[in-house]
């Protein structure tokens, strides 16, 4: 799909060079540092730990455990336990990285250091930038107030997540409202899968016919690959879940449970308000670049860092590679793409490191995206962003509903990212397809 790409490189001397004067005016300096110890940052850091030894990779991150977060659609949905989605961060970053527990927050790429929140300074040779997305809950007014109680909840942070299954087994009656924000998002399928999970719920309990399940997206479509929204606006229509196309909320009344949407688009009613009571309301959230990569040279205008979508490589510093959340590739941003993200930047980043002059690696933009719809229903979108065609990996149609495609990703999926996503040897199912959808390999 691309044409050969090569990569941009600096001569050895000057990275030499960077690195002998650096570690004069810094607190330490590694070969290889990483900014994030999420899914994509310990793909990277497992695997080049291990290929560049003992204490040449730093992995910069604040938090003491790692979440796997596409478990929090299961766990809002009352299907699995919290407990199952996280683990110590020290007992996932490899043993020859040296792990450096705090917050990035500044990038000088002209100087080859990242300054941690303690004011310290890391020095590097290479970069690799993958710290997520920040979830702006500040972002909707009064939502900071609501959420947590009085049935408001999100899926979206592991403070909140819990809540969704709480509040849910709570309604007894009424306007059950999910939404999606006009922002980037992580996982854009995740918004709508608890309201089908939910739909399922209150029919267990016998209570659907006395609550009107609602979908509120601030988009125009109800997934961006024309053959799943086909597919998911098919299903939403056979649940009764009812879809409601550029409604962006903007404000929660949390005492009074009620939410106000903006309608967004071109339509009759474009630029008014509409304020809708609820029962329950799963909210999730504007999403935003973090400051600290927003604010440096090595973002674009919108804050993401600015990479090459084929080489992942940065697209002014060559040094400097990202993938994930944060990054500027222009596809769905999931574990699932980052997978694939991963394995391309280190075979590109090695070949850097070694000076390699092989042609670059290039990403095609695959992303999945599992939109649960019930206890053993799944709709398994699979795609490149960048071309909008579908990669599916198996041999049947996988926008339909398959029990195959629930098991996979409720059972398979999460012990693939325990076992080989964060210890870098899973790189997506491209392997797979060969075998089981030959006619889609590529
Ligand atoms: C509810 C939900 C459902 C989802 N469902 C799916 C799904 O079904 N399939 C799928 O593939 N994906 C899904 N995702 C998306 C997926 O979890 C993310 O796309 C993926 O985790 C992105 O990886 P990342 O490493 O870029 O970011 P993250 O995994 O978010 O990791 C970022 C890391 O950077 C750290 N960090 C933040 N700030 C700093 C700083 N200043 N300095 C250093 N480190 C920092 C964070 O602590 C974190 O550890 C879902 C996400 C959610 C929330």
């Amino acid at each position: 799909m691309f044409a050969a790409t090569k990569l941009a490189t600096r001569s050895a001397f000057r990275h030499n060079w960077v690195r002998f004067s650096s570690t004069a005016a810094a607190a330490s300096s590694y070969k290889l540092v990483v900014v994030g110890g999420g899914a994509a940052g310990l793909a990277v850091s497992s695997t080049l730990a291990q290929k560049l030894g003992k204490n040449e990779v730093a992995v910069i991150e604040p938090s003491a455990v790692h979440y796997q977060q596409p478990l929090f659609t299961f766990v809002g949905g009352g299907l699995k336990d919290f407990s199952e989605t996280h683990r110590p961060m020290g007992e996932l970053i490899d043993g020859n990285a040296k792990w450096i527990q705090q917050a990035a927050a500044e990038i000088d790429p002209e100087a080859n250091t990242v300054t941690l929140a303690d004011g310290s300074k890391v020095s590097y040779d290479y970069l690799v930038v993958a710290a997520g997305i920040e979830l702006n809950f500040g972002g909707i007014k009064g939502l900071e107030q609501a959420i947590g109680k009085n049935g408001v909840a999100s899926n979206y942070s592991p403070q909140y997540v819990e809540k969704t299954h709480e509040f849910l087994q709570n309604v007894q009656g009424g306007n059950a409202l999910f939404t999606m924000p006009a922002t980037p998002i992580k996982c854009a399928g995740a918004p709508q899968k608890i309201a089908y999970l939910a739909d399922e719920m209150f029919r267990e309990k016998g209570i659907r016919d006395k609550v009107n399940v609602n979908y509120y997206t601030a988009l125009g479509k109800i997934f961006a690959i024309d053959k799943y929204a086909n597919a998911m606006n098919g299903i939403a229509k056979s649940r009764d879940v009812n879809v409601n196309l550029f409604h962006d909320l903007v404000e929660v009344d949390g005492a009074n449970k009620k939410a106000t949407f903006k309608v967004l688009g071109s339509g009759p009613n474009a630029g008014e308000t509409v304020t809708v009571p609820y029962e329950f309301l799963h909210v999730t959230p504007p999403m935003k670049p973090f400051d600290f990569i927003k604010n440096s040279k090595i973002a674009n205008a919108a804050g993401y860092v600015d990479v090459n979508q084929a080489t992942l490589q940065h697209n002014k510093y060559s040094n400097v590679y990202s993938l994930g959340d944060c990054s500027s590739l222009p596809t769905s941003k999931t574990a699932a793409a980052a997978a694939a993200q991963s394995h391309v930047l280190k075979q590109n980043l090695l070949n850097q490191i070694q000076g390699k002059d092989v042609p670059a690696v290039e990403y095609n933009g695959y992303t999945s995206c599992p939109l649960v719809t019930g206890k053993h229903k799944l709709v398994l979108a699979e795609f490149s962003g960048y071309t909008g065609t579908p990669h599916e990996t198996f041999f049947f149609n996988q926008a339909n509903e398959h029990a195959f495609s629930y098991w996979l990703t409720a059972e398979a999926l999460p012990s693939v990212y325990w076992n080989s996503m964060v210890k870098g040897t899973w790189k997506g199912p491209s392997t797979i397809r060969k075998l089981t959808n030959p006619a889609n390999a590529n």
